[in-house]
């Protein structure tokens, strides 16, 4: 090779910070990795539960990516195409400038987005937990339901401020239910005026069990913890409509309620449709290499990809971290490989190592390496795990879960929630794009996006 070849990642989640980290350590002499993403960090999403339960500070759940990659060029923004004919990819940069940046080798890894089901009134007022910006809503909202509960004169509507209900028990909705509890039941103690005062978690399940998509006996002690705790299972129901004051079950049951959080899986990042790459299920169809088929010099990776599952039981490898942290590790051989350099390209393939659902105090539900576990062990292996992953922030966040150990939590909102604001940040193209009403410095109410401002 004459010149440097430039490797274009778009996306810096966990599939994109793998890739771009092993091309830099291996071959930043003979490679030019340009990132592109929208923020400056990397989301260590597995946290943002403990965020909304104010148990890990935000700014620990995200990872700069500046210093992680210090050998890799930056460009803060966000892909609006591809032009794979002229290998450019087209992009808004952070100040709404369109731009392109041409690449010999490109590695999609966009991720997903929550799923938003057509069900009335579910996208206007519900909260979505897929970002960081979603995750600070939340746990203001939340926060904020109590604060009104504790000065509300009406016991109807005080019930309703302290009913949530979590709608989809895949492990988003299963570990938010269950720090939930736990937050909510801290944030009680607070008020006099609530002492005593029941706070109903109610989980809207669509399978007769918790976690379905995992081994039944996570199911089963997700489900113990829950009910233990007080939270109501609605299985084998679904929501037929959200509205401001409550949501409507598939049984006919209105409860009322204020808070409704919609964690009913996730969705490639629709971004993918303008490619014209080939798609299975949204993601990109891709060989077990990780390349496009009829594009060589395109490869992807993470949620974003449908890579061949040649290890496990499914037909493309299933949307989690684990995954997609080693599509980054592999793809990135993949594409030194097809420059020449390196070991040669390898077939992806990993078996699942198991999983682990965080479910708030000493509980935790996994299987690692096929053992189930429940209770403290569960938990340390869930805690020593994530801090093993993390890319950056271990000693932040290990100091954030020590002192939530021995320290009361810190119960203030951040000011984020205005009027009836319910951010679920979807960029589906079918539904309106999401505003976050907040206030510009002018008093006036801004678009979306601004909310990371306050971070
Ligand atoms: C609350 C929660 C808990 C979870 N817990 C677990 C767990 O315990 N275990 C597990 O294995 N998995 C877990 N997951 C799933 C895991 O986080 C995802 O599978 C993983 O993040 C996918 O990695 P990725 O690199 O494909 O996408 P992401 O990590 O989502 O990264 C995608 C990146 O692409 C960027 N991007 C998106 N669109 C564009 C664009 N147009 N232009 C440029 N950049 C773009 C995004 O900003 C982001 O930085 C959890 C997810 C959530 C939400």
């Amino acid at each position: 090779m004459t010149h440097r070849a430039r490797v274009v990642i778009i996306g810096g989640g966990f599939a994109g910070y793998n890739a771009a980290r092993v091309l830099n350590r291996k071959h930043r002499r003979e490679i030019d990795v340009t990132l592109l993403n929208p923020t400056d960090f990397m989301l260590y999403q597995p946290l943002l539960p403990d965020v909304v339960a104010g148990i890990v500070h935000p700014r620990h759940v995200a990872v700069s990516l500046a210093a992680a990659l210090p050998y890799t060029r930056l460009l803060p923004g966000t892909v609006t195409g591809l032009d794979a004919g002229q290998r450019e990819v087209r992009y808004v940069d952070s100040e709404g400038r369109s731009r392109q940046v041409g690449y010999d080798r490109l590695i999609v890894s966009v991720g997903a987005v929550s799923k938003v089901l057509p069900i009335e009134g579910s996208e206007t007022y519900s909260h979505g937990l897929k970002g960081l910006p979603e995750a600070l809503y939340l746990r203001d909202h939340i926060i904020r339901q109590v604060e009104l509960a504790a000065v509300a004169d009406d016991p109807e509507e005080r019930r309703a401020r302290l009913t949530f209900v979590v709608v989809g028990a895949g492990y988003t909705g299963t570990e938010t239910a269950a720090v939930g509890q736990l937050f909510t039941r801290s944030l009680l103690r607070k008020y006099r005026s609530l002492a005593g005062v029941p706070v109903r978690w109610i989980v809207v399940q669509y399978d007769d069990r918790l976690l379905p998509e995992l081994r039944p006996s996570l199911g089963r002690t997700a489900e113990r913890v829950l009910r233990k705790r007080g939270a109501e299972l609605r299985l084998g129901t679904t929501v037929r409509k959200a509205a401001p004051d409550g949501v409507l079950l598939s049984d006919g049951e209105f409860v009322p309620a204020r808070t409704i959080v919609w964690t009913t899986g996730v969705r490639p990042d629709p971004v993918i449709d303008t490619f014209g790459l080939p798609t299975a299920g949204g993601r990109i169809q891709t060989d077990e290499y990780m390349a496009v088929s009829g594009h060589p010099e395109i490869y992807a990776a993470g949620d974003a990809a449908a890579v061949p599952d040649l290890a496990g039981p499914d037909e493309v490898t299933p949307m989690t971290g684990q995954h997609a942290e080693r599509h980054g590790k592999a793809v990135a051989r993949n594409v030194a490989a097809s420059l020449g350099l390196g070991r040669g390209a390898k077939p992806y393939r990993h078996r699942l190592l198991g999983f682990l659902v965080d479910l708030g105090g000493w509980q935790a539900a996994a299987d690692p390496l096929g053992v189930p576990l429940s209770g403290v062990a569960a938990k340390l292996v869930t805690r020593g795990y994530h801090l093993y992953v993390m890319p950056g922030n271990r000693i932040r966040v290990a100091a954030d879960l020590l002192l939530n150990a021995v320290l009361p939590r810190q119960v203030v909102q951040l000011g984020l929630v205005r009027g009836d604001a319910v951010p679920l940040d979807s960029p589906d193209p079918e539904l309106p794009r999401r505003v976050y009403p907040t206030r510009s410095p002018q008093g006036e109410h801004a678009e979306a996006g601004t909310p990371l401002s306050v971070l």
